[in-house]
């Protein structure tokens, strides 16, 4: 029965993904891209289009869908242009796979699945399109920050205080508030002294995954991230296989979006 909850995990995290990765794609062709002033109804296009190939939008047969699978179903290439698929996609489905099965493996209470899940949506989007056009969607971010104060104030922690002899506040509750805050505002102030290079869009996003992490975990997340990036721009320097969007400026969503899910998964296993 285990066996089965984990692998389930798994393939629901890798179908999971694979939605996730379209959905990205589709808000970047409608909002991002070179193309988007040709698509009239963007939110149709958004929400009620079903899987498309990247180059000419012919539809993916049924069989293309198939998470890791469906990549080798279609011989790696589009069915209608014969154009070469990335391996990207077979790559993220099967870390997705593996990532559901290491929750799974863990017995992650579903609470925290879904919130799991819910987050790698919005997760997923910001970190595809920072990475192709170093711009964050502020709709992904929101969409975050309410999933964060959800989870903060009704399932972490549903009493915020106790009242006895006045309001005494919940001391866990304040950590979390107090962690995550703190990196907001130095981003702030980073983003300021760096003569505004950095995003926007990272000030608000490191305050919503640091309330969804809370304390102790949030304390590493921004050095977690900047570890990631400077690992992937060493790689880089030495592959030319490697994206990278720009010389100059770093897509810090990416890398901030994968130190939370390292860190998320360090929590379900309780290494701290
Ligand atoms: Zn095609």
């Amino acid at each position: 029965m285990e066996v089965v909850l984990t692998i389930g995990a798994g393939v629901l995290f890798a179908v999971w993904h694979s939605f996730c990765d379209q959905l990205a794609w589709r808000i970047y062709t409608a909002y991002y891209s070179t193309e988007r002033k040709r698509i009239e109804n963007k939110l149709a296009f958004v929400f009620y289009s079903s899987s498309r190939c990247e180059m000419c939008m012919t539809h993916v047969p049924w069989y293309g869908l198939i998470p890791i699978v469906g990549y080798f179903l279609v011989n790696k290439k589009c069915t209608s242009c014969s154009r070469p698929l990335s391996y990207r996609f077979p790559f993220f489905e099967a870390l997705a796979f593996l990532y559901g099965v290491l929750l799974g493996f863990a017995s992650v209470h579903p609470v925290e699945f879904t919130l799991l899940l819910v987050a790698y949506a919005s997760l997923w989007v910001i970190m595809a399109i920072d990475y192709r056009v170093l711009l964050i969607p502020l709709e992904a971010i929101f969409v975050l920050l309410l999933l964060a104060l959800i989870y903060l104030f009704a399932i972490r922690y549903p009493v915020w205080g106790w009242i006895s002899r006045g309001f005494v506040p919940n001391i866990d509750l304040m950590l979390d508030l107090s962690v995550a805050f703190v990196w907001y505002f130095l981003f702030h102030l980073l983003r300021i002294l760096s003569g505004y290079k950095m995003g926007a869009a990272d000030v608000p996003l490191v305050l919503a995954l640091g309330l969804l992490l809370g304390h102790p975990l949030a304390l590493f997340l921004p050095g977690l991230a900047a570890m990631l990036a400077i690992v992937f721009y060493i790689l880089r320097r030495r592959s030319i296989l490697l994206y990278a969007p720009s010389e100059k400026q770093i897509p810090f969503g990416v890398f901030l979006g994968m130190g939370y899910l390292i860190l998320a998964l360090v929590r379900v296993y309780k290494f701290i």
